[in-house]
Parts: structure tokens; sequence; C-alpha cells
């Protein structure tokens, strides 16, 4: 299995390249250039998710073999990280209205399942292209991906991880949970900023010739850990897979009986991989595409017009606060039928005036497969409550997006399994607030007291947060990041394995 860009503007790659790189190095996203097809009997018999996994990644990584891929599963997918050996749940919550609880690893969101996975496909694909350069992480978060991400890089081979956040710009459980991190390549550091500052922080180290060299010749690289990497969304096609046959084998779905996914969405990673399972032979009719206020996507579907000159709003759900959907890009490469020259043209005036619009032929082919809308914040509380009072289940304020969304296409007779992308317990004081109305004024006594009023235990990734000793303390100015970066370095005496490679 080879791999192509979007755009068109770079030669097939092998799997272990195309993580390695990351991104199309001239701009592009890799993509597949085909996909295979899953026999149902692997995801519908007796399988473990790990199996599965196997067969999957067998598919599509194939330039890694068997040892490498069972060691990279075993090391993901135990029970040090995930709570439940199945790593995905299925709860029912209506006749017609399934739950896939994705948030059993270790920070308590969705992106632990691909995040856990990844820094070993990245270990290995360096070795397998005989790259031997140090690589060194750098994350911008406002506050859940950082601290996904460092768990999975944590003592990850020739691998350092540094996260920048803004300073009183997260939760104060995030800040905790990521200043607690342990691991002997993970730094996290405070930056007097908000989250855009981290941000192009970031992007301009990236950047940065004269630092790129001066690494180089110390042997350490830069890399990014975000969901454009093929090694990030590849691992999210498998709990599709997991979920149907799990739904399947408690009697809740026939054998071979068609379903509807509803995926609350932001970098649309999770929904195209989604996509890519109903390619590789998941029967799947419609992806629902659920956004919160920042609605860019429910206004692209329902006009053709994908436009980022917009307001940006603050939201209940802020994992899905977001105006560039980078994994859009390879949905219309598909919807195109691998039309890279189309695909370029939108980019282009993307990058040019900050909208596009596409053709009709393309919006008709998007129809076929995805059904959208948003939900605003009001609705998001209206639904947590509603759906404790009937099921006593609790929702997150992003989950209960996909949740009111589906409701909405609730007419359609056909059972639809929504993506639970986060615990409530990471949003406890906006998901008590919903059940009680008022809600005390600290985060901690919030997680207590949902789990009193739920009568749930309170998730791994927050119990005992607490107690846990803070290990990074670092707070700097903005303008001290690039210092920061190579005194990091420095301290830790990074080096390649080989200096002299190019
Ligand atoms: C990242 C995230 C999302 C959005 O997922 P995408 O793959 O970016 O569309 C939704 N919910 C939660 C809790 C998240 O952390």
């Amino acid at each position: 299995m080879m791999y192509i860009s979007t755009r068109g503007n770079y030669p097939p790659v092998t799997a272990s390249q195309a993580i390695g790189l990351g991104m199309v190095p001239e701009g592009g996203l890799f993509v597949p250039q085909s996909l295979p097809i899953l026999p149902s009997g692997i995801y519908t018999g007796a399988s473990s998710y790990k199996e599965v996994a196997g067969v999957v990644f067998e598919l599509l990584l194939t330039d890694f073999t068997e040892e490498e891929l069972r060691r990279s599963i075993d090391s993901a997918y135990n029970d040090t990280t995930f709570d439940l050996p199945e790593v995905v749940k299925i709860v029912e919550l209506g006749p017609d209205q399934l739950i896939m609880e994705l948030w059993h690893g270790p920070t308590a969101a969705f992106k632990d399942v691909a995040l856990q996975i990844m820094p070993h496909l990245l270990s290995c694909a360096k070795k397998k292209t005989g790259n031997s350069l140090h690589t060194v992480i750098l994350v911008a978060t406002s506050g859940d991906t950082g601290k996904a991400a460092l768990e999975g890089f944590k003592n990850a081979d020739g691998i350092s991880i540094i996260v920048f956040y803004p300073h009183e710009g997260v939760s104060e459980i995030q800040q905790l949970q990521m200043t607690t991190t342990d691991g002997n390549n993970t730094s996290v550091v405070a930056v007097h900023g908000n989250f855009d500052d981290c941000q192009t922080g970031v992007k301009e180290l990236f950047a940065d010739a004269t630092v790129r060299m001066q690494l180089r010749s110390s042997g350490i690289e830069f890399s990014s850990a975000n969901s454009i990497n093929w090694g990030r969304l590849c691992p999210q096609i498998i709990y599709y897979f997991t979920a149907y046959g799990e739904a399947v084998r408690r009697g809740s779905i026939t054998n071979g009986e068609t379903v509807d996914f509803c995926v609350p969405t932001g970098n649309f990673g999770n929904i195209l991989a989604g996509y890519y399972a109903r390619c590789m032979g998941l029967p799947v009719d419609k992806l629902i595409c659920a956004s919160n206020k920042n609605k860019v996507l429910a206004d692209f579907f329902a006009t053709g017009t994908y436009s980022r000159n917009r307001e940006f709003f603050k939201t209940n759900s802020p994992s899905m606060d977001i105006l560039i959907s980078s994994n859009l890009e390879r949905f219309l490469y598909a919807m195109t039928g691998g039309d890279s020259r189309r695909v370029t043209s939108w980019y282009e005036d993307l990058a040019k005036t900050g909208s596009f619009t596409i053709d009709q032929t393309t919006r008709e082919a998007i129809d076929e497969v995805i059904l959208s809308g948003w939900v605003d914040e009001a609705e998001v509380l209206s639904t947590i409550n509603s759906i404790f009072a009937e099921h006593h289940y609790i929702l997150d304020t992003h989950t209960a997006v996909g949740v009111a969304l589906s409701r909405r296409f609730s007419g359609r007779g056909r059972k639809t399994i929504i993506a639970s992308t986060a615990s409530p317990y990471k949003f406890s004081c906006d998901v008590l607030g919903a059940l009680e109305g008022t809600v005390p004024d600290d985060e901690f006594i919030c997680i207590d007291r949902l789990s009193a009023v739920s009568g749930t235990p309170i998730h791994q990734a927050l119990s005992g947060l607490r107690d846990r000793p803070v290990l990074h303390n670092r707070l700097i100015s903005l303008q001290q990041m690039r210092e920061t970066v190579l005194s990091i370095i420095n301290d830790a005496g990074l080096s390649g394995r080989d200096t002299k490679a190019e």
C-alpha cells in the first residue's frame, strides 16, 4: 500500500515514510492509494480489539512487519493504559441510539486511542526509513491534546516532547494533568499569552531555519503530533469496526445491518476515520457531522462554501472550537474521485482568501455520505439534563452535541452509533451545571459531586490527580519560547544516534 498526496505534488511513499514526514513537504496530506476491504468475520466474530487492530494495520501499514505491529499494539493497548480490554465500550441509550465510549484511556479523551500507539509507530517508522535523528515533538495546546500527547510520547524511544500551554488559559484540572506528567523525555511549559500565541510561537520555531540547522548539526529534528499525521488517523479506523462488532454481539444490531455514525467534529479526523471504515466495507449509510457554534463545517455542507472568515466562539465544548478542519482536505480528495487539481485550487483559495466553494458534482457526492448540523450551548446543557433524566447516563459536553444532533435525524429508521469523545469527568463543572443548575466553584468538588449524583466512579485519569506531585513549573514569556526549547534540549544532553546523519 502506497500513500499519495492530495495535491498530486509528491511521489508515492510507503506508510512509514508518510508517518515520518507527517504532512506532504510541499503542502497537502498523504492518503492511501486505495482502501482494502476488511471481511466482516474479522470484526463481528470473537476477535479482540488488538486482533482487529492487527488485521487493519497489516492491510494499511504494509511495510511494517507483523512483529513491529504486534509490539506497538501491545505497548499501546494494555491494562496500564486502558481501563477496558476491549478499549471501546458500547452503551445503549434507547432502541435506536447507541453510544461508543472512546474515552477509556489514560487521559479520559478519545485522542488517547490514537496517541497511545502513534509514538510507537513513529519510532518504528524512523528506524525503517533510516532516520537516526532524535525527534523533538513540539505541541501547543489549549488543554486536552497536550496531556494526551504527553502520555503517548512519554518514555518513547528516540523522541522527546515539549508542550506549551497558555498560562491561566487552561482549567486547573488540565494544568495539573499536564504538570504532573512523569517520564524521562517530557517537558511542560506555561507561556504568558493565549493559545494562539503559543501556536504561533511553535509555528515560528518550525519555520526557523537557523534553529533547524543548529539542531541538525547535533542530530536533532522537530516534529509535530497533530491529527494530519497518518499515524494518528489510521488507528482511529479500528474502533468503528470493533464498536459495530460489539453492537452485533450484544444484540443491539443484527449482523450486516446498515447503521449511521454521528461524530462530534472539530478537525474532521475522527469522522474521516469513520468514512475510511465505510470504504473498507463497514455497513454504514450516513456519517452525521456534528458541530458546535463554530459551525464552519455545518455551513460548508449546507452551502458548498467553506469560509473561515467568521467570528470564533469559545464554547462549552472547547475541543471542537476550531475554524480550520485540516482533515477535510482528505475527504474532499475522495469526494472528487482523487482530483488533486481541484483540491489544490480550493486550498490555494483558502490560503489566499480564507474561503473556497466546491462544485455541484462534488456536493452531490458528499450528500451521499454526510448529514450535518450544529448545536448551541443551551441545547448541549438541556441534552445532558434530559439524557440523565431518561436514561441515567451522563454525557460530556462534546458527546452531547452529537446526541442532540442525532435526535434531529431520528426519523430515518436507522440505528445511530454516536461517538462519545470525552469522559464527563473531564468537564465536570459544565456537566454538573447541566444537571443541577448551580455548581461549586472548584473543579475537584465538581468531580466528587458528579460522582455522587450519577453513582459512577471517577475516571482513572482524574482520581488521585489532586495528590500527585507537580513536576513541571516553567513559566516563560512568549519571547522566551526559542531559548527555552534550546535549553531543554541542552539540559537533557539530547543528540541523535548518528550526529553526521543528514
Ligand atoms: C479532538 C476532540 C474532538 C474533535 O475531533 P476531530 O477528530 O478533531 O474532529 C471532539 N471531542 C473531543 C472531546 C476532542 O478532544
